[in-house]
């Protein structure tokens, strides 16, 4: 399963890393510059475990399993165990917190969408904590979550950030949703990446889930939230977020070379894919205003399910169709979610 897919799925984009590496210099521009290029590096993976469960949870509460490792700031994964599920919180923050994180995502994947865990079958999610020098990204494996310090001028937090551990224990729900993972490439030579229409909507689908994770976890609805991600890792001198689904590539709400797009007649196919990313989170946000009320109680399953009918290389079309159809068979031809979720997509001229 997890070999299949294999791609690295970084909270940080390289873009965002370059920039802070043009405003530094000596060693620290050379650490961010060589975080840029560290895919390639992962040392020590191992198989994901399926359930093997242990811990008993409340009557009628679905039982988690999560495993957190300490790298001891070295690159070798997983690390030393930390703390499994149900052991008493540990004397490092970081750890907890990333065990805090992990544990909101997951019940908000099984209470609100009925998906147990990533695979759907209860897979123990593993996160280590603690990984490399200063370094200043998170990611998923395709096996594991990786969670860096940060460098501590640019980037820190990454643990603490219900929005990035959300985002990418998201790329995990995807990558099992859709056989061979949504826009994954495999490149002779080079690490699996993401690419074109279905890498963008990968990321699109990250943030989204990501988005609403944060806004139930605050009992937030939709006018008070603040829909941006990462705005709780980056020193103010980076920016305020790292993207924004109300307003894709606003610079002014996120960082400076924030080049998000929320139209399709904008895409191009070599895009990073946390560019072309901002057409479907707009979409969503679009849809999600029209609704009002809570974003996940009515658009949560909506896309969901949309997403879990699309292919490895499927395109914003599909993405809109898919999605419009479950709002339909869900709500009712001509009901207010069908029609919000049609011309959510038409704003951001994907369907005509
Ligand atoms: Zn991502």
């Amino acid at each position: 399963m997890s070999l299949r897919y294999g791609c690295i799925c970084y909270a940080v984009p390289k873009k965002m890393l370059v920039h802070l590496a043009s405003q530094s210099d000596g060693e620290e521009k050379q650490a961010l510059l060589d975080q840029v290029h560290h895919s390639t590096h992962l040392r020590g993976r191992r198989a994901a475990a399926s359930s093997g469960r242990v811990s008993l949870g409340k009557p009628g509460e679905k039982v988690l399993h999560r495993q957190v490792f300490d790298a001891q700031g070295r690159t070798f994964l997983p690390g030393k165990l930390l703390r499994d599920e149900d052991d008493p919180s540990t004397a490092d923050k970081i750890a907890d917190q990333a065990y805090e994180n992990v544990g909101i995502a997951l019940r908000f994947f099984d209470t609100v969408l009925g998906r147990d865990s990533v695979d759907g079958k209860g897979m123990r999610i593993d996160a280590t904590v603690h990984y490399g020098f200063g370094f200043s990204n998170a990611m998923w494996t395709g096996e594991q979550m990786i969670v860096g310090d940060g460098d501590g001028r640019h980037v820190s937090n990454l643990a603490g950030s219900l929005g990035i551990i959300a985002h990418e224990l998201s790329h995990g729900v995807s990558q099992h949703l859709v056989r061979g993972g949504l826009g994954v490439v495999q490149m002779a030579g080079q690490p699996p990446a993401l690419k074109g229409e279905a890498g963008a909507l990968n990321e699109s689908f990250s943030d989204v889930c990501a988005s609403m994770i944060k806004q139930w976890h605050a009992g937030q609805g939709v006018d008070s939230a603040d829909w941006l991600l990462g705005e709780d890792i980056l020193a103010a001198h980076a920016g305020k977020a790292i993207r924004s689904l109300k307003d894709p590539g606003n610079t002014r709400a996120t960082w400076a070379q924030d080049d998000q797009i929320s139209d399709y007649r904008r895409f191009a196919p070599t895009d990073d894919p946390h560019k072309g990313s901002g057409i479907g989170n707009h979409a969503f946000y679009l849809a999600a205003m029209e609704l009002g009320g809570k974003s996940w109680e009515t658009l949560g399953a909506v896309w969901f399910k949309g997403f879990d009918k699309l292919r490895s290389r499927s395109t914003f079309l599909d993405a809109a169709h898919a999605t419009v159809d479950v709002a339909g068979d869900l709500h009712g031809k001509n009901s207010v979610a069908h029609r919000a979720v049609k011309a959510a997509w038409r704003q951001v001229n994907v369907l005509n």
